[in-house]
């Protein structure tokens, strides 16, 4: 993933936390590999433990660790974070996740009061984690993920190898996927799905779309530009970071070629299963009718 990568690492860099700056792309990279996708076969099974129940209801911030589980909730408004991976860990979590949710919100305000409290837990470790999406055996360097009912579930690696910042936009984007219910559908364009989370995630953070998108960039600056929007298949194989930034550029182009409200309906309606949004909330255009547009684009804004 682009500008989070080259973000935490300069900003890592200047607080002296090399190390964690340095893998915060590969982070990054594995969760890109490694799923997001919200559409995901095999995300549907969530086991959550018995604990999740116990949490106080009296106070806004509870801590129930169970004695069965070891597993601990925090919660606040609208969030509820729990994991067996100790207190203060958690609270980093939910704290991250708050900032997390409050970005979303920006973008999508209806969307994330209607969704009620976004559920997230923390695995241990990567058995912990593949159990927690459903059994779906991963790497272990997977970093996060959203399962078919709605769960944001985040791996270790999130915790450990991510400064804050990155740790917001990685929630944000699976906060994004939640609140538009984009993991309850099977179907759906991988480059809307994924490219609306990562334009709702990364619009806060204050990187430009060309340090968000640094090998889409260099190729632009190449001469080499894509056509449009990437396909389905360039989310699975090797090229993965680059579908994300492909995905992402793609809809800071439709933001500003045609507003924010046009593109937020063609985001929901996408998101609830329509196939021809496109055209009908951009004015009847198609995506190859734009080729000449987005690459000026491209010129203008990461060249
Ligand atoms: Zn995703």
């Amino acid at each position: 993933m682009r500008t989070i990568g080259r973000g935490q690492r300069t900003r890592a860099t200047e607080g002296g936390a090399r190390r964690a700056g340095a893998a915060a792309g590969v982070v990054l990279a594995a969760m890109l590999l490694g799923g997001c996708d919200g559409s995901g076969p095999g995300g549907g099974v969530h086991t959550s433990t018995g604990s999740v129940s116990s949490r106080s209801a009296t106070s806004s911030r509870s801590s129930a660790p169970s004695a069965a589980t070891g597993t601990v909730v925090l919660s606040t408004a609208g969030l509820q974070v729990s994991g067996s991976v100790g207190t203060t860990q958690l609270a980093q979590v939910l704290a991250e996740a708050r900032v997390a949710r409050t970005w979303v919100a920006r973008t999508w305000p209806t969307q994330v009061a209607a969704a009620g409290t976004v559920r997230v837990q923390v695995a241990a470790n990567a058995a912990q984690f593949a159990r927690l999406r459903g059994g779906v055996p991963e790497s272990d360097d997977l970093a996060a993920s959203t399962t078919a009912s709605g769960e944001v579930v985040i791996g270790q690696a999130v915790m450990q190898g991510l400064t804050a910042q990155g740790q917001r936009v990685v929630l944000a984007h699976e906060i994004t996927h939640v609140v538009l219910r984009q993991t309850t559908r099977t179907g759906l364009a991988r480059w809307v799905v994924e490219g609306s989370a990562e334009y709702t995630a990364y619009r806060w953070t204050g990187l430009s779309l060309g340090a968000a998108c640094p090998t889409l960039a260099a190729d632009v600056r190449a001469d080499r530009l894509p056509a449009g929007p990437p396909p389905d298949a360039a989310f699975s194989g090797g090229q993965q970071q680059r579908a994300y930034q492909d995905a992402h550029a793609y809809m800071s182009f439709l933001v500003d070629r045609f507003g924010e409200n046009a593109w937020k309906q063609f985001v929901l309606a996408t998101s609830s299963g329509s196939t021809d949004a496109f055209g009908a909330d951009f004015d009847g255009a198609t995506t190859t009718g734009l080729r000449a547009a987005y690459a000026a684009f491209l010129r203008h804004t990461v060249g």
